[in-house]
């Protein structure tokens, strides 16, 4: 028998590990619930809720091929132990993972459980990631070349196999914390095939000039990150479907187009970003926990202000735009790009805090936590990868830019819901109709400009700055069209970018 290990690929079509699995021998599709995860840091009962649905869903389709999915709760070399002693495992197989640190070394383990055992382990590729990439120069057209590869067929029929499965224990049974969500997305591939619809057919059309928004983002996103993260529909599935949709909308008459062109080609980018992310900590995983750049270490690490920390997790900063985000997010467990680099950078500038913590707090709250997008993006967003212009969001910019109204603000801050418009983005200076609401934590300008200044004193003239930048770029660096290369050298001479005082 040969064990199919589904891991963050919770589906049964374009899954390459089960089609091979399948064409060799009978399959046991297992699952392992593993406690220990659960209890790191970045995991949440949001996720455990996302999952729940995908588990639900993968289990009904195994079924209607022929063999239900089995379900273990334990260490996965313990489980893999006692399927051993009741079943001939010849080989296992499970798609390469790019995930946390814990699951790294989980890795490893297993590992050597099957050499000791000498069970062969397959790990298919699974997304556009490459392990043990030697030069970044060709990754791009390997991204397309893999994505363009015609999906793979669900099997039609799996043999039924004698294993129990465990029953799924409740969150509090992992010893897990609380989460106050209440209003997550869905899981299953169900609702990501739906999602994947709407969008490219509905919704979408305004995605270029409406994702910055919050007011707009929720609806004109594509919201497939969670399916994605989780593996519900593949990276490939969602990249085809970009394409056919993209040929339908060539051929409309030139008045039917609509903004649909610009749409597809943003969206389709952003496909190859999230494997580009995820590549970087495949390359190297200890940006889940240190710094990109040697240089910014030691940079905040003493002056972690827990007070700072505690407003901008429960959304009482000050800030209408900041607060409003988190709040959001706390409440749906999504936020769109620009706001979540908003809150990411007002953390690490104006708050002065060190990434890490905050870094987990979002991952907590993100239900589409993908840790090779999460921990890149959070560096880039606090000025640690060394190779990117840093750039400080300035939250009243922000929400007079992407809120102009206050719609948003008022609809996830109560306390502010009758401000005059005039004070929306600035409430302090409406004096008694603050409601409850806090005055800022910290002044908005100073701590910009100091945060700029550390950063650039830190960056100027400094040749060994420089050179490690280079290595990383040679690393970990996307390969740029000369246009977008001239223009990244124009903002290298700029490379600490405010936005300024209104
Ligand atoms: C601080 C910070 C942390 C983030 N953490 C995560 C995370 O844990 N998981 C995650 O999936 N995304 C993360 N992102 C990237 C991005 O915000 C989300 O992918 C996006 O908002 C998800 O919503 P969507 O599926 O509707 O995206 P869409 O805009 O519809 O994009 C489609 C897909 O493209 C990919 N994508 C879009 N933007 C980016 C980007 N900037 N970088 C890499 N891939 C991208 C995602 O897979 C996304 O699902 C983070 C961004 C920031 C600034």
């Amino acid at each position: 028998m040969h064990i199919v290990w589904f891991k963050r690929d919770l589906r049964i079509e374009d899954h390459q590990a089960l089609i091979q699995a399948v064409q060799s021998a009978p399959v046991m599709p297992l699952y392992i619930l593993e406690p220990e995860l659960w209890q790191q840091p970045d995991m949440s009962r949001r996720h455990y809720m996302f999952l729940q649905d995908c588990l639900y869903e993968l289990d009904q389709s195994l079924t209607m091929l022929g063999q239900k999915l089995i379900i273990k709760v334990g260490n996965a070399v313990d489980v893999l132990d006692a399927i051993r002693a009741r079943h001939a495992i010849q080989a296992l197989w499970s798609h390469q993972e790019t995930w946390n640190g814990w699951s790294y070394e989980r890795d490893k383990a297993v590992k050597c459980w099957c050499k000791s055992h000498t069970i062969t382990w397959h790990e298919p590729f699974q997304n556009g990631v490459i392990r043990r990439l030697s030069d970044r120069n060709d990754w791009s057209a390997r991204w397309y070349r893999e994505m363009k590869k015609p999906m793979l067929r669900a099997p039609s029929y799996l043999k039924t196999i004698d294993e129990y499965s465990d029953n799924l224990p409740d969150y509090a049974e992992l010893g897990a914390g609380q989460d106050s969500v209440n209003g997550i997305q869905k899981g299953g591939r169900t609702e990501g095939l739906r999602q994947l619809k709407s969008f490219l057919y509905k919704r979408g059309e305004g995605y270029s000039k409406e994702m910055s928004s919050p007011v707009t983002a929720f609806d004109s996103c594509s919201r497939l990150s969670a399916h994605l993260a989780f593996g519900t529909l593949s990276m490939r599935e969602i990249f085809q479907a970009c394409e056919k949709r993209n040929q339908e909308i060539r051929k409309m008459a030139r008045e039917d187009k609509g903004k649909w062109p610009s749409a597809t080609r943003s969206f389709s980018s952003r496909l190859r970003w999230h494997c580009h992310f995820m590549q970087k900590l495949e390359d190297e995983p200890r940006i889940e926990f240190k710094n990109m750049h040697p240089a910014y270490n030691g940079l905040r690490e003493q002056d972690f202000n827990n007070d700072y920390f505690e407003a901008w997790k429960s959304g009482m900063a000050g800030y209408p735009m900041v607060d409003a985000c988190m709040r959001a997010l706390t409440a749906t467990g999504w936020l769109n790009f620009r706001m979540r680099a908003m809150v990411m950078s007002f953390a690490s500038y104006h708050l002065w805090l060190h990434w890490r913590k905050p870094a987990l707090h979002l991952a907590n709250l993100f239900t589409d936590y993908e840790p090779g997008i999460h921990y890149s993006q959070v560096q880039m967003q606090s000025g640690t990868t060394g190779i990117n212009a840093i750039r400080i969001y300035n939250p009243i910019k922000q929400g007079i830019d992407h809120d102009p109204e206050g719609s948003f603000i008022r609809h996830w801050i109560p306390e502010l819901r009758n401000i005059d418009q005039a004070y929306i983005h600035t409430p302090w200076q409406a004096g008694s109709q603050m409601n409850g609401y806090p005055m800022p934590i910290v002044d908005e300008k100073t701590t910009r400009k100091a945060a700029a200044d550390k950063l650039y004193s830190l960056r100027k003239n400094n040749a060994a700055h420089r050179e490690a930048a280079q290595t990383i770029v040679k690393k970990h660096g996307s390969r740029k069209s000369v246009s977008t290369r001239k223009r990244r050298q124009k903002q290298a001479k700029t490379p600490i970018q405010c936005e300024l005082p209104l």
